[in-house]
């Protein structure tokens, strides 16, 4: 099978001879006498497109054969014509090359080797076996950028052994045969089977956009290209839309939300305090022990502690069941109902079995919640 992308990496129109058709889970595996899709391969995905006109679905390598998958069975013996979706091919190209700037570069400056890739439609991330920063990693960017905008050859070469054996490369292979050797002169040589631009300057533009803790070394995400282009675009627009809410220079937005985090904190505490007040106005016109030994209150939102200390300041007072609600009939409520001589345990059976609440406890107090009205909730609980 003739591979028609190391030939010329712009070839996306081709016409082959069909030589096998296997069905294979819903799809046809078709293997050609050449072809320009490259597969699944070294951590990068399988290129898409067409194949006598059916959408090729995916394209793996086995055995050294590249199969098709199409939707429909390709007559044998027959000549087809393949199409490349040039777009993705390009797509991929832009971050593969991109990927081999940064790791030469993190080679040649700490030494540490690329011990993993991949490159989906979505994503593209490396790992090294080293610790490196998000601001080495933005040094390391400013550099593949200089490279890129130099524009300089990417060479692809097949060195014989005796040439091979001199070489210094990174992804050195046992292999000393068919070895593909991807040269930005200067910057990084590496054994790879996958397309690569022509030169540098088609990467257009590189950014690091994350770092994170891997295996003992790190994994970094990059974008290049259109895909940064289209990122930046996201991020503009989110930027844009909150610095619009905050009123916010954009360059001050997290600043901006800060301060506003800080407010939403001191309001909910002043919030909590109105609300306490509140409650203790409504304990202090409940009707006296005399007349009703349990009792009901429906407060808004209010923290459990002061919940709890409400609770407990009523038992000593009311011997029959003392409720507390917390929260609204949309919402629904946060419930506490202690006692100084019923088993509180019964009150939270009766809600459980009306209203489906959650929640349990002890005898002497309970805790849960519920989604109900406060009216049904007190035609209840009639104690
Ligand atoms: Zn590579």
């Amino acid at each position: 099978m003739k591979k028609l992308f190391y030939e010329d990496i712009h070839i996306v129109d081709f016409e082959a001879i069909v030589v096998d058709c296997v069905a294979d889970e819903g799809f046809y595996r078709v293997s050609l006498n050449q072809t320009a899709f490259f597969p699944e391969e070294g951590g990068q995905g399988a290129d898409r497109g067409t194949l006598a006109g059916f959408s090729v679905v995916d394209v793996q390598i086995e055995q050294g054969v590249i199969w098709h998958f199409v939707e429909q069975p390709l007559t044998v013996g027959s000549v087809v014509t393949g199409h490349v979706d040039w777009e993705q091919r390009f797509d991929y190209m832009q971050q593969h090359s991109g990927e081999h700037i940064v790791s030469g570069l993190v080679h040649g400056r700490y030494g540490y080797d690329n011990v993993g890739f991949h490159l989906g439609k979505e994503e593209v991330t490396f790992d090294f076996n080293g610790s490196l920063n998000l601001s080495q990693l933005r040094e390391i960017e400013a550099e593949a950028n200089r490279i890129i905008w130099q524009d300089l050859p990417v060479r692809v070469t097949f060195p014989n052994k005796e040439k091979l054996e001199q070489m210094e490369y990174r992804s050195k292979l046992e292999l000393t045969e068919d070895v593909r050797i991807v040269e930005i002169p200067g910057v990084d040589s590496c054994a790879c089977c996958a397309p690569h631009v022509d030169t540098t300057g088609q990467i257009g533009v590189l950014k690091v956009t994350g770092v994170q803790s891997h295996r003992g070394g790190v994994r970094v995400t990059i974008l290049c290209g259109a895909r940064a282009v289209k990122e930046f675009t996201v991020h503009q627009d989110s930027v844009t839309a909150i610095s619009t809410l905050l009123s916010a220079k954009q360059d001050a937005v997290a600043e901006a939300v800060f301060h506003l985090k800080e407010e939403n904190l001191r309001m909910k505490e002043r919030a909590n305090e109105l609300q306490a007040r509140l409650l203790a106005l409504q304990v202090s016109t409940l009707p006296s022990p005399d007349v009703q030994s349990s009792v009901i209150l429906f407060t808004g939102d209010l923290d459990t502690i002061a919940l709890r200390n409400t609770v407990n300041s009523l038992c000593e007072r009311y011997s029959g069941y003392c409720c507390i609600f917390s929260g609204d009939d949309n919402r629904g409520y946060r419930y506490i109902i202690g006692s100084a001589s019923l088993d509180c345990r019964q009150a939270a059976t009766i809600l459980r079995e009306t209203f489906g609440a959650k929640g349990g406890g002890t005898a002497p107090m309970v805790q849960g919640s519920i989604m109900a009205d406060a009216k049904d909730i007190q035609n209840t609980l009639r104690f």
